[in-house]
């Protein structure tokens, strides 16, 4: 096990980061959007398709049990990362389905016309549409917990709609993609269930810049993607608690999660079962499996202060180039860097740091709703992971003040 940070034997781990692009090598500064792959995320995918490749689930010859076995193994190195058990966690396509399940399984089938769902301003539309589907099916209210100037939530007008007693279930993420802001889950969350509220937290973001205790955070659902966390796109996960799954019907029906099948009437298997209908994404469950295994085996601690010093670095080169805004300065924030610069597109910012081989976002990040808030449609989105250098962040300064130089 790694005991203190390594940056360079840490780059090491993820090949893609040697690669030049337009003669310059590549700085990646867009790990909100998706994360790079470490080689042993890659290896254990290969060594899946050339050594055990068989189907998941009832196979009774060798190849296929060590498919099985691998597969079995992939969900409990999750459920003990998040300290949960395998029981509660379901692979899932990602965050987006995850959410999806949660309002279509538990939202539409317990939560009445009138009900009310809260939001954040700060939603990716992963967490705005799966609820706006639910209100045209069943006829539920969504109401919205505002933000402050610096990009945290408004706890006292939080506070306030929880106190509405017709408030049945919120969700929120726990790092917003596009401000950065740490929504301090572990309290509101204890504040949701005071006043018997369900809560949803959708980790997209936070799964990667830290360790996550489940059983600390007490959140009934849990919702993240591989993709963001050095695994693989196609796969991520649906937590739940026990009770609540057990007490919600199946998503989606077909082979693999069901208890006894007749033409009249079907009874269906426990979950997690009972939601992972059909062949599974086995290659992605292993890659995630090897790419939690992969950050256990980090100092996740030393990694998180690294991607803080990025963040502060970051933001003191950016806050001093004129014209420059940064969106997002909640205290404690995730290592994200929304900005505008004035007069120039932030389409055309991106196309400047790509000429520099620095690899950012733009756009308005699928945070429609927030953009109009800021009163701004897009923004240009640096976002920082334990694999990123120094270096890195002084290129993306200078190449910044290269571009602001070439519009004035
Ligand atoms: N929620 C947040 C906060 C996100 O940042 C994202 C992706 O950027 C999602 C949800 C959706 O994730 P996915 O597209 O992997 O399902």
């Amino acid at each position: 096990m790694t005991t203190t940070f390594d940056l360079e034997s840490v780059r090491g781990d993820f090949p893609i980061l040697e690669k030049s692009f337009r003669g310059k090598s590549l700085a990646y500064l867009d790990n909100a959007a998706t994360s790079q792959k470490p080689n042993a995320v890659i290896d254990a995918i290969a060594n899946h398709y050339r050594n055990s490749n068989a189907n998941v689930h009832r196979g009774v010859y060798a190849l296929a049990e060590g498919t099985e076995s691998a597969y079995v193994h992939a969900r409990k190195v999750i459920a003990d990362h998040l300290a949960v058990s395998t029981e509660e966690i379901i692979f899932v396509r990602g965050t987006t389905e995850a959410l999806n399940l949660v309002a279509q399984s538990y939202a539409r089938t317990h939560l009445n016309e009138g009900d009310i769902v809260v939001l954040t301003t700060m939603e990716h539309h992963a967490n705005i549409l799966p609820w706006q589907l639910v209100k045209t099916q069943t006829g539920i209210e969504i109401e919205i917990s505002p933000i402050l100037e610096d990009g945290s939530l408004d706890r006292d007008a939080l506070c306030a709609l929880l106190d509405q007693p017709k408030v049945k279930l919120l969700s929120l993420c726990h790092v917003s993609n596009s401000l950065g802001t740490v929504n301090p889950v572990v309290e509101i969350v204890a504040e949701a269930k005071e006043r018997g509220v369900v809560t949803v937290v959708d980790g997209a973001q936070s799964i990667s810049h830290g360790p996550i205790d489940l059983r600390e955070i007490d959140c009934d659902f849990f919702a993240f993607s591989g993709h963001k966390v050095f695994a693989p796109m196609g796969i991520g996960v649906l937590y739940g608690k026990r009770d609540l799954l057990a007490d919600m019907p199946p998503y989606q029906g077909g082979g693999d999660m069901i208890d006894e099948v007749t033409f009249e009437k079907t009874t269906f298997a426990p979950p997690p079962q009972r939601f992972e209908a059909g062949t599974p994404n086995v290659e992605g469950a292993i890659g995630l499996g090897a790419a939690i295994e992969y950050i256990g085996n980090l100092d996740l601690a030393a990694a998180a202060a690294h991607e803080q010093a990025l963040l502060e670095q970051a933001t003191d080169g950016l806050e001093a180039l004129p014209g420059l805004t940064i969106h997002g300065s909640a205290p404690g924030k995730a290592a994200v860097v929304s900005f505008t610069i004035d007069g120039i597109h932030p389409h055309d910012i991106a196309t400047f740091l790509d000429a520099e081989g620095i690899a950012i976002r733009t756009g308005h990040h699928c945070c429609q709703p927030l953009m109009e808030h800021l009163g701004i449609s897009a923004t240009a989105r640096a976002s920082f992971a334990f694999y990123n250098s120094k270096e890195e962040v002084a290129r993306l300064v200078e190449a910044l003040k290269k571009t602001i130089a070439c519009f004035q």
